[in-house]
């Protein structure tokens, strides 16, 4: 379906994180061209979670010109080197998913091969000693570093975070209306929305609409029927709790993921406060056991009341349909894990930006658009999986569940490449690299051999090779301030 109407005016409906990011990015690099209007239900209020995130949204926030000063200090933010997964691969066992490379390349061969040889040869230290990020996580120390030394995100309070957005939203030019939509009123030849009705009986109309409603779905769902693929057989997580604490120590530079026998528990800790949840997978553990097994495993002073959060892991079947694009959980979930939602809805708004259909909507924009997120969106999937599949636990009915399910073929692919040769090649410009190493390490899969590339270098030179990547960076490490030091400098006041 391709029209010729210019498109001029855009409609946002919602306010979370993904409506007030639009929002933000539309006004500040299209508004002269476009009015954006962005429409906010109060009485329905936000998800309220989404806390941790991954190094691209600096990369976003640059392009926003965001300070992030400003920032850090409006969200009570922290720096986020990586995650720390405990008790995945088995209890008692911890690694962490740190944001930077581990160790140096050759041409042929990635470092995990060179890594191999000194295990066997046994004087290789741990996979992520040879990690500045890892290393500096371990060390809760932080700094930025020149020339993009240390990669880092940020761990923030999300209703702060759309407060934000929405404040350097507004004196740009961005139309906010409170109000609850309750239809929205489509063309009846070509299924396009035109306008939103809202509870008060104002008609909100728009040439291109999106759909930051959350997990309703309220455009691209409940309006235009989609549909959803369901990947609950592969993330049968379907269920979190929530509950914010008082902080009792300086905030950690990394989040917690913490496996349980049904999920996991991710503790982020913020300036003021830590974020923490329970995931899980309602097979398994009842609502009520899940707020106990929370209550059980959090420090500090309980400052909200736990809340029940339910969702299906899957995607909508397309994020762009007619004239409008999905965002956010209006566009559908992977899971928390790996904090790559608001990465993914940073994504789309990128990805919109750039194809926008200044000139009326096209179907082959369309179909662009969904052929380019899919491809994020089922990278991430297969990446979130291997956590959960790639595992030695067997102490709950869930983990058997996970370690003998059937896996997509694209991550078998990947884990039995790894595991009969050591190779590991990132697809295109999927959103992983070194992290594939780092985790499938971290998660027990080893591999039978390493490249024979390797052989031409003499043991004493590869121990010499490993030995000096790591003192370096134990140098760097060294020179770091710790983490709440450094906050309290940047973001003095706070
Ligand atoms: P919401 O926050 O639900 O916002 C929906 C908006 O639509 C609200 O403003 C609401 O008022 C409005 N609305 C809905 N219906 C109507 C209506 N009828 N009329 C008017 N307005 C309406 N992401 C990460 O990147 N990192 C994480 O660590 C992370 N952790 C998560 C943990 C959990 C348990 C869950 C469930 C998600 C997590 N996410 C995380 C995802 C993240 O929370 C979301 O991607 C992000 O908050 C965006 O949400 P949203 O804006 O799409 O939806």
């Amino acid at each position: 379906m391709t029209t010729t109407t210019p498109i001029k005016k855009i409609v946002i409906a919602g306010g979370g994180t993904a409506g007030w990011m639009a929002a933000a990015a539309l006004v500040k690099l299209l508004g002269k061209t476009l009015s954006v209007t962005l429409i906010e239900s109060d009485e329905i209020g936000t998800v309220g979670v989404g806390e941790a995130t991954i190094p691209s949204l600096v990369f976003f926030h640059q392009l926003l010109g965001i300070n992030e000063q400003a920032f850090m200090s409006a969200t009570q933010g922290t720096f986020k080197l990586g995650i720390q997964f405990e008790n995945w691969r088995k209890l008692d066992h911890r690694y962490i998913h740190a944001f930077g490379v581990t160790g140096k390349d050759c041409w042929a061969a990635g470092f995990q091969h060179f890594w191999l040889k000194g295990l066997e040869k046994g004087f290789s230290a741990d996979f992520g000693d040879y990690c500045l990020e890892r290393r500096a996580a371990e060390a809760h120390r932080f700094a930025h570093l020149p020339k993009n030394g240390l990669n880092y995100a940020f761990h923030m309070d999300a209703t702060q975070y759309a407060q934000f957005l929405k404040q350097l939203s507004l004196p740009l030019g961005v139309e906010r209306i409170e109000g609850k939509i309750q239809r929205v009123n489509t063309d009846n030849e070509s299924g396009f929305i035109r306008s939103l009705s809202l509870n008060d009986d104002r008609t909100i109309e728009g040439d291109f609409f999106i759909d930051c409603t959350g997990f309703r779905g309220l455009l691209i769902e409940q309006a235009l029927h989609t549909g959803y693929e369901d990947w609950s057989h592969w993330l049968p997580c379907d269920s979190a709790v929530a509950v914010q604490t008082e902080s009792v120590a300086p905030p950690l530079p990394f989040t917690r993921s913490i496996a349980h026998d049904a999920g996991w528990q991710w503790r982020i800790p913020l300036q003021h406060r830590v974020g923490n949840g329970l995931v899980f997978c309602s097979k398994y553990l009842g609502d009520e056991q899940a707020k106990a097994l929370l209550a059980r495993n959090i420090e500090g002073k309980v400052l909200t009341e736990p809340r029940v959060i339910k969702f299906k892991t899957g995607r909508r079947l397309k994020q762009w349909n007619k004239n409008c694009v999905a965002l956010g959980l209006a566009s559908g979930f992977l899971e928390p894990l790996e904090s790559t939602s608001i990465h993914l809805i940073q994504q789309g708004i990128v990805r919109l930006l750039r194809m926008f259909p200044h000139h009326g909507v096209r179907q082959v924009d369309i179909d662009e658009y969904n052929k380019q997120t899919d491809f994020d969106v089922e990278h991430i999937r297969d990446f979130i999986i291997l956590h959960y599949h790639a595992t030695e636990r067997d102490d709950s009915p869930f983990w058997n569940y996970c370690r003998q399910m059937k896996v997509p073929d694209s991550l078998a692919h990947r884990i039995q490449l790894f595991k009969e040769t050591g190779r590991v090649f990132r697809d295109g410009n999927e959103l992983f690299d070194d992290s594939w190493q780092q985790v499938m390490i971290g998660q027990g899969v080893m591999p039978e051999q390493y490249h024979p590339i390797v052989n031409t270098m003499p043991d004493g030179e590869l121990k010499a090779f490993l030995e000096h990547i790591r003192s370096s960076i134990d140098k760097t490490v060294e020179r770091l301030p710790s983490h709440q030091e450094y906050l309290n400098q940047y973001c003095p006041g706070n």
